[in-house]
This record gives structure tokens, C-alpha cells and sequence, in this order.
């Protein structure tokens, strides 16, 4: 038989050696991520090909800048990607989660336990966690809300700017919030956020409203309006466009004039149309050609001219409106309403700000540099997508390892029902629960074994139904109770990374037969201290 010609290059590892470098990898990358766990997980100084620098202790920005192209790997990035894009957190506890349960697989594959069997316990294990949810769970009051947002900020970015951002985070989720016969739906893309260098990150705010750094066609334009309609317009109004598909012959000035006018005439209907349907507000994507700026001025049409789309999209959802790409076919029913537009001027730059019965909000990021305003603007979404996740679905979990703790403490009671193999994988899940607890108190510099013990001989002894509220409070480097100290999460998160990193795990367990390109595909590099 000939051989294949594809396959020439490639060598083929089976059944256990395929496992043992496919785990590898993964501890690997695990590895490179261990250290920004928590607040006092340590900063990444990333370097791209340009020689460009960031830093970062943001797990998912880590993994997604590495030139990682081990199969293996790149599905666990995937797995911290979808964690990042579902719960917008729990990216790193996601990645040493599905790591260490495939560690603590290998080591049961090493006592002969078949992999499938494996796979079989884990699926129950997470099952049996899901169900146990329920009995931790605390309730989302306003209170634990800004507790949960603030916890999402702990480590990057100081104090007294946490609280601030986390609060302006609340108020934003609940403008954009929407009543559903479903239940709410509060869609963090619906917040504006708007970036201002200069100034002092303390004075980034929230402004109720749709804000654009954007001015009125000509001043000329009514500079505030109550209440009316809207117009979007995914075009504009001006003659390239009609031109595009015409073939002019001129033969005299005369010809050229008159079409001009005919444009113009064109143009005119556009705007009575407009005017037909008591529109006072426009704005369009494209632009608004200046000798029709007086028909509009006259009409008393307050008009914006390339308006992003971005933007307009914004406009449609506060409005109500649909976008329509030519004026003439718009009707009344695409029209949006408004309940204020005006004009400001902030540190010399004209402003449009918008208000609409759907509500709809913009942060403004402020800084005294590029960074520094960056900065804010990614810790503002990082809370807000918390505050929009709590008032979707209003519960939290203690943080600071006490959940891992109490789940492991549950499936070991769990294990008891199981027979055999099954029973020494569910406890094998147990074990690497506490890799977050561990991690955490490793990166605070303490030893990840004796934090561990200690709080799990917390909660064992604690009397009363808050036992699994107690964990390990890096700040104050012991166990205490997490809903006390405001150190709270989003149900959502963590059920998002025992849901992740179990199918993360469980797809990698299910690979027996790997094929590698002969260019040898990387793992990625160990930090510093474990080389
Ligand atoms: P991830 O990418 O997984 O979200 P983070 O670096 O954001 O990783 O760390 C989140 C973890 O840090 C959570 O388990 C959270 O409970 C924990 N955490 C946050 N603040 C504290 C604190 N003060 N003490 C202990 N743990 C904390
Ligand atoms: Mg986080």
C-alpha cells in the first residue's frame, strides 16, 4: 500500500504516550498563567514581535498573546476564551482547573484506571456540584453587588478607584437593564464607554445618556431639542453616491449646472420627506452634503453627519428606530424617539448627548495618560459585566477558595456512593478543586498546603449553616468568612469554570491517537521557576 503522502511527515503517538504529552503541554500552560491568580497574583510582562510591551495579570490576555501551537494547548486556550466571552471572568481558574483534573487523571491512568472510567467519574463529579450550587448560593442584595464588582477589580487597580468604578458599574448595568418576559436583560455592549485623556482617573463618571464626541452639522443647527423623532440613516445625503452608476457627457456648462440642480432637487425631496414625517433629529453614516445644510437648518433638523456605526446601532437600540439606507424609503414606523438631544462642550470638545425612553448610559474612561485610561476603561468593563450578570441572574458564591473548598468537601461525601474506579475519580475532581485555594495562597506567599488545611479545618469545625462562606483571605493572610469580607463572585463565574475546564478535560482525556507534525509543535515555556 502506498503511503499516504500527507502523513509522510508526521509521527504517530498512541494511547498513553499521546496522554502523557498532551497533559504535559497542558501543565505547561497552566504553569505560564499559575502566578496572576488573585489580587496578589503578579504582573505579565508581554512582548510581541514589534518589540511592543504590555502588562497584564489578566489570565485569558496571557494565554491568547502566546504563540502556543500545541493542539492540546490551544484547546485550553480556547476553553479560557470561552469562559472569557460567556462569564467574562475565571479565565486563569478555568485553565489550572482543567490542567490539574488532568493531572490527577494521569495519575489514576498510572494506577490503572482506564480513562473512559475516568471521564464517566469526572462527568458526575460536576454534575454532582451543579446540584450543590443551590445550597451555597447567597442572594445579590445591593449590598454583595458591589461587594461582587468590587472583587472583580481586586488586584488591578487600587482601593478607593475599585469602589468608584464598581459603583458607576451598578448604576450602568441598571440603565441598560431591560424587563423580559424571559427575565432581565442587562447587555453590557449596550454601555457607551467614551476615552478622555487628561484629568484624573478619579474623575471618570457616568452620564445617563448616550454620549459621542460629536458636533452638529453647523452651529446653526438647533443646539437642544426635547423630545421628538429620529431619523438613521446607514448613508447619507449627498451626491457621490446618486453619481455612481451615472455617465456624464458634458457638452456645455450649462448641462453640468442643471444636473447639479437636479441633484440638488434630489436631495431637497429627501429632507421634505424627512420633514413629512416630523423628523427633528438625523443622524447618518455617511455624509450630509453642505449646500443642503440650510433646507435642513430651515426645517429645524438637528443633523449628524459620520456617525459610526458602532454608534447608530447604539441609537437604534435606544430609540426604538431602524436603520435604512435611503431616506426616501423610510417610514414611519422606522422612526425612533428621543427624549432629549443636545450639545455640550467638555474641555473644549463639543459633545452630542442623547436621551431615550430605553435608557442607555456612557462611561467616560478619564486618565492622565494613554494607559492609564486604559486601564480604567478595562476594570469598568470587567465590573459591569459582573453587574450585568447579577442582575440577570442575582446569585454569588463566597470566593477566596471557600466554594472550591466546599464543593471538594461535598463530593468526597458524594464519592461514598460510588463503587470503585468511578468513586477514585470523583475524589480525583475533589482534589483538584483545590488548586484554587492553593494557588491563591501560594501566590500570596504563603505555603499552599498548610492555607489549605487550615481552612478546610475552618469549615469542617465551623458550627452553623456558613461553613462553606469560610475562606482564605489573601489580604489579611487567613481563613475567614468571604461573604464578611465582601469577597464574593457571580454564581455564574464559577459554574462557567467547573463547566469549562471539565469539557476542556474531559476532550483531552478522550484523545488516545495523536498525530504530530514532524516540526515538532511547541509547548509553551515553563515560568522562570520551574525551569
Ligand atoms: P480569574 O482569571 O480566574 O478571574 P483572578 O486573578 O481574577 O483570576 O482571581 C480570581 C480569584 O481571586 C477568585 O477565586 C477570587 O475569589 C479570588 N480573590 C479575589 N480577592 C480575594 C481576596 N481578597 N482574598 C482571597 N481571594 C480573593
Ligand atoms: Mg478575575
Amino acid at each position: 500500500m502506498s503511503e499516504v503522502p500527507i502523513l509522510k511527515e508526521t509521527t504517530r503517538t498512541t494511547g498513553r504516550e499521546a496522554l502523557r504529552n498532551n497533559i504535559t503541554a497542558a501543565m505547561a500552560l497552566a504553569g505560564a498563567v499559575r502566578t496572576t491568580l488573585g489580587p496578589l497574583g503578579q504582573d505579565k510582562l508581554l512582548i510581541d514581535d514589534e518589540g511592543r510591551t504590555m502588562v497584564t495579570n489578566d489570565g485569558v490576555t496571557v494565554l491568547e498573546s502566546a504563540k502556543v501551537e500545541h493542539p492540546v494547548a490551544r484547546m485550553l486556550i480556547n476553553a479560557s476564551t470561552t469562559q472569557d466571552r460567556i462569564a467574562r471572568d475565571g479565565t486563569t481558574s478555568a485553565v489550572l482547573l482543567s490542567a490539574e483534573l488532568l493531572q490527577n487523571a494521569w495519575e489514576l491512568v498510572l494506577q490503572g484506571v482506564h480513562p473512559s472510567a475516568i471521564a464517566r467519574g469526572y462527568r458526575q463529579a460536576e454534575e454532582a456540584c451543579r446540584q450543590h450550587f443551590e445550597t451555597l448560593v447567597i442572594d445579590a442584595t445591593e449590598h454583595q453587588m458591589m461587594a461582587a464588582a468590587t472583587t472583580s477589580l481586586s488586584g488591578k487597580i487600587h482601593r478607593a478607584m475599585q469602589e468608584h468604578l464598581a459603583g458607576l458599574a451598578i448604576e450602568a448595568a441598571k440603565a441598560v437593564a431591560e424587563d423580559r418576559p424571559d427575565g432581565i436583560l442587562a447587555d453590557p455592549t449596550r454601555v457607551k464607554i467614551l476615552t478622555q485623556t487628561g484629568g484624573s482617573m478619579t474623575d471618570s463618571s457616568l452620564v445617563t445618556g448616550l454620549v459621542l464626541a460629536k458636533k452638529r452639522v453647523t452651529d446653526r443647527m438647533p443646539k437642544s431639542l426635547t423630545s421628538g423623532k429620529v431619523a438613521l440613516v446607514d448613508g447619507g445625503l449627498e451626491r457621490r453616491e446618486m453619481m455612481s452608476n451615472v455617465k456624464l457627457n458634458v457638452a456645455s456648462t450649462g448641462v453640468l449646472e442643471s444636473f447639479r440642480q437636479q441633484e440638488k432637487t434630489m436631495l431637497l425631496d429627501q429632507i421634505n420627506h424627512l420633514v413629512d414625517l416630523g423628523v427633528t433629529l438625523l443622524a447618518c453614516k455617511e455624509g450630509i452634503d453642505d449646500d443642503v445644510h440650510a433646507a435642513l437648518t430651515d426645517a429645524g433638523i438637528q443633523a449628524y453627519r459620520r456617525v459610526a456605526r458602532s454608534d447608530l446601532d447604539l441609537l437604534a437600540r435606544g430609540t426604538n428606530a431602524t436603520l435604512n439606507n435611503d431616506v426616501k424609503g423610510l417610514t414611519a414606523s422606522d422612526l425612533g424617539v428621543f427624549i432629549s438631544s443636545r450639545n455640550e462642550r467638555w474641555n473644549g470638545v463639543m459633545h452630542w448627548i442623547v436621551e431615550t425612553e430605553e435608557g442607555g448610559a456612557t462611561f467616560i474612561a478619564k486618565g492622565s495618560t494613554n494607559e492609564t485610561v486604559g486601564e480604567v476603561e478595562r476594570c469598568f468593563a470587567d465590573a459591569l459585566g459582573v453587574a450585568c450578570q447579577l442582575l440577570e441572574e442575582p446569585y454569588l458564591l463566597a470566593g477566596g477558595g471557600a466554594t472550591q473548598i466546599a464543593l471538594a468537601r461535598h463530593l468526597r461525601r458524594f464519592a461514598e456512593g460510588f463503587a470503585g474506579r468511578e468513586q477514585l475519580a470523583i475524589e480525583a475532581f475533589a482534589d483538584a478543586l483545590e488548586i484554587i485555594p492553593r494557588t491563591l495562597a501560594q501566590n500570596a506567599g504563603l505555603d499552599p498546603l498548610d492555607s489549605l488545611l487550615q481552612t478546610v479545618a475552618k469549615q469542617s469545625t465551623h458550627q452553623g449553616p456558613d461553613a462553606h462562606h469560610i475562606g482564605l483571605n489573601v489580604e489579611n493572610k487567613s481563613p475567614s468568612s468571604m461573604v464578611d469580607d465582601g469577597i464574593v463572585e457571580p454564581l455564574r463565574i464559577t459554574r462557567q469554570v467547573l463547566a469549562g475546564a471539565t469539557e476542556a478535560a474531559l476532550s483531552v482525556l478522550r484523545i488516545d491517537d495523536v498525530l504530530w507534525a514532524k516540526q515538532d509543535p511547541s509547548i509553551p515555556e515553563m515560568p522562570d521557576e520551574e525551569v
